[in-house]
């Protein structure tokens, strides 16, 4: 508590620097002033590209096992601090304190995977005689860092979306400017701490915080940074996109994540992993299971049990262990949320729990036979709301899962390899899912979405590849 009760100052160059403008940070739920956080000033955030600019060499420069070794000594500080690293996050985001400890877990994992990819970075020798006029040369590529990289990030998952960012920049020898999201910065000055004590050259992470336009902005507009890796919602996600020029922009955007269970599936095994897919993190999680169509052989008993399995589910205080759903990360969400379900109630949807708010905590709500068009099945609801509705084929599931503007991932519960493999070829979004909800990642695997659920992927290699640039070079023999 004593760490994140004080006031913050911005990570500039290898130093805590005093900002100019302060805001107050608040508990979700508790709405307790949690913190004093600085509101950089678009001279500070060029304080910062500049930082990043000069440090650039320093990390182009380091061996491999250098940067692997940072990494190394940054996962070991994480697991002497996790339980403090879990209640900083439980605090400024609201996340049930067992849930905040999983993410800690994850985002160790993600460091450690970095370190391992930092020694993995390589090019190929290219067979150039292949084609008439290649004859007696020598050709490879190899993968240079970009240089300044440009980390825009979301509040809910604010140390492992952030390791996806940091991670795979420091592996692949390139810098950083770090924007959190407003709500959760104390996760990156955290970050921030650790790496300083595991040895990373001054300058290499700078964290900034601040409103996302002021910010934001100027690290999309700024010429010296070459990439922008940006995680949140798909409006800014455009927007940056827009605005990006020709830097690299890879983008991982929201959804409205679906999954189809098949005739014949056990639905005893799967209603539990059902249930936190849907209401993990409050539904505040880009794959979470917002949208379930069941086999219409299947669909009151998937009902029955999935409604019954969520009234156990426990509401309350993050920081209380028992705590399954606490508070949404703003009171507009809400608002915004109790206005989606009176939308569809009023046309037609039929409430089969939930529906209602305590406090800032919307209670985990199941919504039954909800159209197409509501808000509810067409946006991304963000909110623990899931709609589960009666299909009579898995074609007819497949044409809804895809009536959709995002494509993140999609799951499918099938006893039928047939149907397995069509629906891998047919689910039009980022990863499929077969036998498992579409909340299902670990952190190595590649993940991103298509459509309106953004470009580009993550996961370590994945990223080392979006953050480097292919150089080709050829030895004239002749
Ligand atoms: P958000 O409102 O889009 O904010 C994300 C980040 O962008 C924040 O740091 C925000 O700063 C900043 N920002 C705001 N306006 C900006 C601008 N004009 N230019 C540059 N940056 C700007 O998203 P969020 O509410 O934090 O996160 C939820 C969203 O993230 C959901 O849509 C979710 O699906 C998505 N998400 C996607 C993935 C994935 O991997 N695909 C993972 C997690 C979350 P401020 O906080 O200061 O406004």
């Amino acid at each position: 508590m004593a760490m994140t009760n004080r006031k913050k100052a911005l990570f500039i160059n290898g130093e805590w620097v005093e900002a100019q403008v302060y805001s107050k940070l608040f508990s979700p739920y508790s709405e307790e002033v949690i913190g004093e956080i600085p509101s950089a000033t678009p001279e500070e955030v060029n304080k910062a590209i500049e930082a990043a600019s000069s440090a650039r060499e320093v990390m182009a420069k380091m061996p491999a096992h250098q940067r692997a070794a940072i990494l190394e000594r940054l996962v070991d500080l994480m697991e002497k601090r996790s339980d403090e690293a879990a209640r900083i996050i439980a605090l400024e985001a609201a996340k049930p304190i067992s849930t905040a400890k999983d993410e800690v877990a994850r985002t160790i994992q993600t460091y450690k995977f970095a370190a391992e990819e930092a020694k993995r970075i390589h090019g190929e020798t290219l067979p150039i005689d292949a084609a008439p006029g290649g004859e007696n040369r020598v050709a490879y590529t190899v993968r240079e860092p970009l240089g300044v990289i440009g980390a825009i990030t979301p509040f809910n998952f604010p140390m492992n979306l952030v390791a996806h960012k940091v991670g795979p920049a420091i592996a692949a020898g390139n810098t950083i400017v770090l924007k959190p999201a407003s709500q959760t910065p104390l996760s990156s000055y955290f970050l921030a701490e650790l790496l300083q004590e595991a040895g990373l050259p001054a300058g290499a992470l700078n964290v900034i915080t601040g409103s996302g336009t002021v910010v934001g902005d100027k690290l999309v507009s700024d010429n010296r940074i070459k990439a922008i890796t940006f995680t949140g919602s798909p409006a800014v996600g455009i927007g940056i996109r827009n605005k990006a020029g020709l830097k690299r922009v890879t983008l991982e955007l929201g959804s409205n994540a679906a999954l189809i269970v098949d005739k014949g599936v056990d639905i005893d095994k799967i209603i539990s992993r059902c249930v936190k897919g849907a209401f993990s993190f409050q539904g505040q999680v880009c794959i979470s299971l917002q949208r379930v169509y069941v086999h219409d052989s299947l669909y009151e008993s998937f009902v029955e049990k999935f409604v019954e399995a969520t009234k156990n589910l426990q509401i309350g205080d993050p920081l209380d262990p028992k705590t399954d759903v606490s508070a949404l990360i703003s009171k507009d969400d809400v608002e915004r949320s109790l206005d989606w379900i009176e939308e569809a109630k009023a046309r037609g949807a039929e409430v089969a729990f939930g529906g209602t708010a305590e406090g800032n905590i919307l209670v985990p709500t199941v919504l039954l036979h909800a159209d197409a068009n509501l808000k509810v099945s067409c946006q991304e609801v963000f909110a623990p709301i899931v709609l589960i509705n009666k299909v009579h084929t898995v074609e007819e599931a497949f044409d809804l899962v895809n009536d959709s503007r995002y494509g993140l991932q999609a799951g499918i519960y099938t006893e039928n390899v047939h149907t397995a493999l069509l629906a891998a070829e047919k689910l039009h979004v980022g990863g499929v899912m077969i036998n498992d909800i579409p909340t299902f990642r670990v952190d190595n695997m590649p993940y991103g979405g298509v459509k309106e659920s953004g470009t580009g992927r993550e996961g370590i290699k994945y990223a080392v590849e979006e953050m480097t640039e292919l150089k080709l070079v050829v030895f004239n023999r002749n």
